[in-house]
């Protein structure tokens, strides 16, 4: 069946994050919009994804479990995985300074509960990368289970192509996301590739329409998964 998707949604506990951006204001917002299937991808945090998978099960929405991780060369990349517990083994590898956050000037990092309520507060700054390179997150990434996918690889700032001028064959990544706005060129030239594209959004209404596809099984956190 043709699942519409977007797998790159920052909820309010990435600083730059908007507060409305609860892990169940998202799954609504993508329910509204008609989506079938989507993704918290925090930076460097997995802490409203249990959440948003509860609201996702209330709303008929499948959520992948997601992070996305800034490398030790500021490249960012999707870490997706077919069930929590993955997510969670593979998270807990990588190293993180501990720089802590300054909410005053770069913003709150809250945990939500269903019922959106602020349950608890990460004080360590999302905003600074793992100690760990591109080739240590992507091998374990995928020692874990998941799919390692570089993010918007269109773009200047945390793109791949922008860090290191081309996509390292030796890397070999499951998919390669694009920006709403990629040119078609750049598209076509990866075309060997899966190509995603996410909207990136950063609070609930950027969110994507359904415009985006793809082809799976049935509408469930492993066939979705299983697609990419
Ligand atoms: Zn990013
Ligand atoms: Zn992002």
């Amino acid at each position: 069946m043709r699942i519409s998707y977007d797998f790159h949604i920052h909820s309010a506990l990435s600083p730059c994050g908007d507060e409305e951006a609860t892990p169940c204001n998202i799954v609504a917002m993508a329910s509204v919009k008609g989506l079938d299937a989507i993704a918290i991808s925090d930076h460097n945090a997995i802490g409203n994804v249990k959440t948003a998978m509860e609201c996702g099960e209330a709303f008929g929405v499948t959520v992948l479990p997601a992070v996305e991780v800034q490398t030790a060369e500021d490249i960012h990349v999707l870490a997706l995985f077919p069930d929590y517990e993955k997510l969670e083994k593979f998270f807990s590898t990588l190293n993180f300074p501990e720089i802590e956050n300054k909410p005053d000037i770069f913003g709150n990092q809250y945990f939500y509960d269903s019922d959106n309520e602020i349950t608890g507060e990460e004080t360590r700054y999302l905003l600074s990368g793992a100690e760990e390179d591109i080739y240590t997150v992507c091998r374990r990434i995928k020692e874990y289970g998941g799919k390692a996918v570089p993010a918007h690889i269109d773009r200047e700032a945390n793109g791949i192509l922008a860090i290191l001028g081309e996509i390292p064959p030796d890397l070999s990544f499951d998919a390669l996301e694009f920006s709403p706005y990629a040119d078609e060129t750049i598209k076509d030239k990866y075309h060997i590739f899966r190509r995603l594209t996410d909207s990136d959004a950063h609070r609930p209404t950027d969110i994507s329409d359904p415009v985006n596809f793809l082809e799976a099984e049935e509408n469930s956190v492993e066939a979705v998964f299983a697609a990419i």
